[in-house]
């Protein structure tokens, strides 16, 4: 098949699952095609460490560095299990390979866009909406992707 890795960007959203899906009709019977699965945790969504030593969060990074680290680690474990659970239950018969992922990004966008350059990505799969989905024609995760790579985007609803 022309598309060797395919990139499903997952936000947990019907619009992504669909996606999901899609990516596996397309790869499915091609066992040298790759599809990724990755949800980007955008960093301002996560304590930081610098705001740590100001207040509230004082006590057990400075105590313990090591604990921030853990604390990175378990909310990158927790999604990165979800993304794994979804996967597992629309795999079906599909003989292509599967990654997931999860990654710390300072944005959605930022870190799909990253991802394309640095994994060889040649199609991005990914839901019209996503998780915040109330109205409007497009998300704006999905809009600024559209916006910042070079490689072809099919949008599934
Ligand atoms: P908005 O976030 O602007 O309120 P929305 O949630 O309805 O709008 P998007 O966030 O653009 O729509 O979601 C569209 C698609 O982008 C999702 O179906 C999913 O494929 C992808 N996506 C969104 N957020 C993430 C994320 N954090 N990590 C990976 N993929 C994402
Ligand atoms: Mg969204």
């Amino acid at each position: 098949m022309h598309f060797k890795n395919i990139l499903v960007p997952y936000d947990e959203s019907d619009h992504a699952l669909s996606a999901l899906h899609t990516a596996l009709a397309l790869a499915g019977p091609y066992p040298e095609a790759r599809v990724h699965v990755i949800t980007v945790i955008p960093a301002g969504a996560l304590p930081g460490p610098t705001l740590m030593g100001e207040g509230i969060g004082t006590a057990y990074a400075l105590s313990n560095p090591a604990s921030y680290e853990e604390l990175m680690d378990s909310v990158v474990g927790r999604v990165r299990a979800e993304v794994d659970e979804a996967v597992r239950r629309s795999l079906d018969d599909a003989r292509c390979q599967v990654v997931t992922d999860a990654i710390i990004s300072a944005s959605p966008v930022e870190g799909i866009a990253e991802y394309v350059e640095r994994q060889g990505i040649d199609l991005v799969v990914m839901g019209r909406r996503g998780l915040g989905a109330l109205r409007g024609m497009l998300g704006s995760v999905s809009f600024g992707v559209l916006r910042s790579v070079e490689v072809p985007v099919l949008t599934v609803k």
